[in-house]
């Protein structure tokens, strides 16, 4: 059997690892840096109760990942109320706030549109993102996937679109709606997304994103505490430098950040030009989640978020407060003890490598005196290095196309965030297409030509029912 060494043990090398596994085509070995499995999803606990600070929601979409939840006997817990403070300084219900005065017949109809300018999005992104593909609006699909996702939106009428967007896109830490290329702003809000939030179905799990990590690598050949550093490629084969010794692998995936492992890894200058490393095309935004305990702040609720710090480039660059959580482990145990101690909440900024972590909890703590919370403790700040993205330049250059075309070429594979989107659901579903081009290559095949694509594409297009 052929040997795939996959380098990094967050959601994409461990979802990759667990799709690989289970077509038995492969020994496949997960190496990961750390001594615990997760990358961005960890659960950390205090005083007895777990809290995300990482990965936190999941929706109806994330059908692969619940299949995995029921398996490791883990359960969901829906997250049914969301109040946004307004600029105009009211605080709404983010249901009524995204209908604004149009309502629900407004609402439904924007979708429609939405919904059907998404599936020729989709069916561009799903086949590889070819450059000479039409867009909606008679252009090329490459230009208007460069444009700002709320320039996009505007084009085309959909403001209430725009106002969830807001929540999904900016206050999440993916960028304002003036700058952020729509192609992330489509490859995140599925159709199912929208469903979801309509439907009250966005939810976290119990007891934590990370326990499920650890329950896929518990069944997969996965180290931990190896920190690659070296890696050569001889006759086709990869070697990988571990602290144990030197690992031989037919295939290499790389999941871990591209300009970083540029360090270590000797890409030729065709997978340098492919990848956009180093070049400027990708670009890598900071998310801080700050987990602070307070009193005298909101109880009922599951979060806040605020439209102002928001709402624009300008404004996240304030890295005020974006949203607060009210957290804790979600288990109906979990919740009797919760309600005997302090509240405690994630709260979320965009960061900026020129504020150090004391600014940003001062300009944190300024808020949440100005809502009225007192009493507040910081304790842990989690600065993570978060959401890559291509530049509108590049994308207009068919970065996203060169991408997809160089992907299985000397046997080396590119998966997790930075081929898809900063979320869990994009990634496996990114992975899921990528596996069956790996079935391609394994059995001789070309895994990234035109015929390739359309035949996975044929197979994991989105359908009405995955909602
Ligand atoms: C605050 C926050 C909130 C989020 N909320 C959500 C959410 O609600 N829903 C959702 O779906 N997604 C969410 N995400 C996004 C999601 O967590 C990420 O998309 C996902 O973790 C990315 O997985 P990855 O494997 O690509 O990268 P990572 O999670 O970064 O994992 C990469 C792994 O590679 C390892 N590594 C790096 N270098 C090396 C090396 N040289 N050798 C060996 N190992 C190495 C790292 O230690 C790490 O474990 C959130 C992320 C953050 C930060």
């Amino acid at each position: 059997m052929s040997r795939i060494g996959i380098i990094g043990g967050g959601p994409g090398g461990l979802s990759l690892a667990r799709l690989l596994t289970e077509r038995k085509i492969a020994d496949v070995v997960v190496l990961e840096r750390d001594a615990q499995v997760g990358g961005k999803s960890l659960t950390v606990t205090v005083d007895g109760l777990g809290h995300e600070v990482g990965t936190c929601y999941l929706t109806t979409g994330y059908r692969t990942v619940q299949g995995w939840m029921r398996e490791a006997g883990m359960s969901n817990y829906p997250l049914k109320h969301h109040v946004i403070h307004t600029e105009l300084g009211e605080t709404q219900d983010f249901k009524a706030y995204v209908l604004g005065k149009g309502g629900p017949m407004k609402a439904g109809l924007q979708m429609a549109r939405y919904v059907a300018d998404w599936l020729v999005f989709h069916e561009w992104d799903i086949h590889g993102c070819r450059d000479d593909t039409k867009g909606t609006r008679g252009g090329l699909m490459k230009d208007e996937m460069a444009q700002p996702f709320g320039e996009w939106l505007k084009e085309r009428e959909l403001d209430v679109i725009a106002r969830f967007a807001l929540r999904t896109m900016s206050i999440m830490g993916y960028g304002g709606l003036d700058e952020v290329p729509a192609l992330y702003g489509l490859r995140w809000n599925v159709p199912s997304i929208i469903w979801s939030a309509v439907t009250l179905q966005v939810s976290e799990m119990a007891p934590g994103w990370q326990h499920l990590w650890v329950h896929l690598a518990s069944k997969l050949d996965v180290r931990t505490d190896q920190h690659i550093r070296e890696v050569t490629r001889a006759d086709g084969k990869y070697q990988v430098r571990t602290k144990d010794g030197l690992l031989e692998f037919d295939h290499l995936v790389l999941t871990t950040r591209l300009h970083e492992a540029r360090g270590w890894f000797p890409f030729t200058e065709e997978e340098v030009a492919a990848y956009s490393i180093g070049n400027g095309g990708m670009e890598w935004r900071e998310y801080v989640t700050t987990l602070v305990d307070a009193e005298g702040w909101f109880q009922e609720e599951d979060t806040h978020s605020f439209e102002a710090a928001a709402d624009g480039t300008a404004a996240l660059s304030q890295s005020r407060l974006l949203v607060a959580r009210r957290t804790g482990d979600k288990t109906r145990a979990a919740a009797a003890r919760s309600r005997t101690r302090r509240d405690v909440y994630v709260c979320y900024q965009v960061g900026n490598p020129d504020l150090k972590a004391k600014e940003l909890q001062d300009i944190l703590e300024r808020d949440l005196h100005e809502q009225g919370a007192r009493n507040i403790s910081v304790l842990q700040q989690f600065r993570w290095t978060y959401s890559p993205q291509f530049t509108p330049a590049a994308i207009r250059a068919g970065a996203a196309h060169a991408m997809e075309k160089q992907q299985g070429t000397n046997n080396l594979w590119i998966s997790g965030a930075t081929t898809s989107h900063e979320s869990i659901d994009n990634i496996t579903d990114f992975n899921e297409r990528l596996v069956e081009r790996m079935v391609m290559k394994l059995a001789g095949r070309a895994p990234s030509d035109e015929d390739a694509l359309a035949e996975v594409a044929a197979r994991f297009r989105w359908r009405i029912s995955d909602k």
